[in-house]
């Protein structure tokens, strides 16, 4: 026997709809701050009004042409020929998730060089995929040498070895000269880290001979979170491809989202389709100013801020040589309240700094001077309300 449906109950025998949760909010409105932390950096306006144009649906041909336009634009900006160039649904930490959970197989061997906090969110991502990991370690603020990677890849063997580029933890950038080439010695996947390097300092993807690389939208590249970029070498893609097991995790599995991204458009999951305008943007932003001119002016950038600290009597935390133009870790001076001062920069003058995470709490702001942020002006007003809220 089937059953007979029963009709929807009439509006006269519904329960009562509770006014409980009915919230009176207020039009959206949000004060005018300036983003000087270590992430999210104000968007360019130009990616904010990207990000307000109608839509298309996924698979229209506008869409897809968009698509093919903004893998382009992202070879350009991490200087890679990768066919699997795409922006991950997600933020920073969902890209960073889908090149572990591809490439990562239960029992793998995975070198991760902790130097700061990203280091332990790979740590923690890459051992719930069942990775066996290996840890080197270096106090924060501090790099590895090519000749300490070495030791450690002789001792460990792994099939992968994962650095953070710029740890936005520390505001320290480790140097990829030569370890492309020590990977390739050792049959190693290289996995790079570059969230708060892209678009904001000198990355070179296929000439430094890295695998697996994924960012973020927020930081340099002046996209609100919410899309975030990866890309795939040949030999990372082999690791795929020749997996034992399922990638264990549905909406990361790059053998499913690539058939959307590469030529059979199959649908996945819906693409985010406004936050993928926004990325086109900041990516056509960056190719409009050339990669070398961005480069240059987050680094005159960030020694203006330098300049400006040192004449205050202030320090940097990491050494000049790894310093990174995006990132600035500033020692808190003796005697100073450094969460009462973000309070008050926040409060008085809407500028938003960090302070410092794990070994660093405490004992540093972090100042991030990202994309659209990078500017003369930017530093100039931020030294004047440090000035103003330290009583000089
Ligand atoms: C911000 C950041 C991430 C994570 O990005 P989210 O957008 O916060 O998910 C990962 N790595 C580094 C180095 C970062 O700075």
């Amino acid at each position: 026997m089937v059953a007979t449906p029963t009709a929807p109950p009439s509006a006269a025998s519904r329960p009562a709809v509770s006014d409980r949760h009915r919230l009176q909010a207020a039009q959206l409105d949000v004060p005018t701050r300036l983003l000087l932390g270590p992430g999210p950096s104000n968007a360019h306006p130009r990616v904010l009004q990207a990000l307000g144009m109608r839509q298309v649906g996924h698979l229209d041909p506008a869409f897809i042409e968009l698509m093919n336009e903004t893998q382009e634009l992202l070879r350009y900006v991490w200087q890679t020929d990768n066919e699997v160039t795409i922006p991950v649904s997600g933020t920073g930490s969902a890209a960073m998730e889908a090149t572990l959970a591809n490439t990562v197989e239960p029992g793998d061997k995975v070198l991760i060089g902790i130097n700061g906090y990203f280091g332990l969110r790979l740590t923690d991502m890459a051992e719930r995929y069942g990775a066996d990991v290996k840890q080197i370690f270096k106090p924060w603020g501090e790099v590895f040498s090519l000749e300490e990677l070495r030791a450690a890849m002789e001792e460990h063997r792994p099939a992968m070895l994962a650095l953070v580029h710029a740890e936005t933890s520390t505001g320290a950038c480790q140097p990829f000269e030569g370890v492309g080439d020590l990977c390739r010695e050792f049959d190693c996947l290289l996995l790079a880290d570059t969230v708060t390097s892209i678009g904001g300092v000198p990355l070179f993807v296929d000439e430094w001979g890295i695998d697996m690389v994924y960012a973020g939208g927020q930081k340099a590249l002046s996209c609100p979170p919410g899309i975030a970029p990866l890309s795939f070498s040949d030999r990372a893609l082999a690791k795929l491809n020749a997996r034992k097991s399922k990638v264990p995790n549905w909406y990361l599995d790059l053998s499913l989202v690539g058939k959307y991204w590469g030529s059979d458009r199959t649908y996945h999951h819906t693409a985010p389709i406004n936050m993928n305008y926004a990325m086109r943007e900041c990516l056509r932003l960056v190719a409009e100013e050339g990669l070398e001119e961005r480069w240059a002016r987050h680094q005159s950038t960030g020694e203006l801020l330098w300049e400006g600290l040192a004449d205050m009597g202030i320090e940097c935390h990491v050494a000049k040589e790894f310093r990174l133009p995006t990132l600035t870790t500033v020692k808190i001076p003796e005697g100073v309240d450094g969460k009462a001062v973000c309070k008050q920069l926040l409060a008085d003058y809407n500028i938003e700094i960090g302070g410092g995470l794990g070994e660093l709490g405490g004992k540093v702001w972090r100042v991030g001077l990202m994309g659209h942020n990078s500017r003369p002006e930017t530093v100039v007003t931020l030294l004047a309300a440090l000035k103003k809220v330290l009583g000089k």
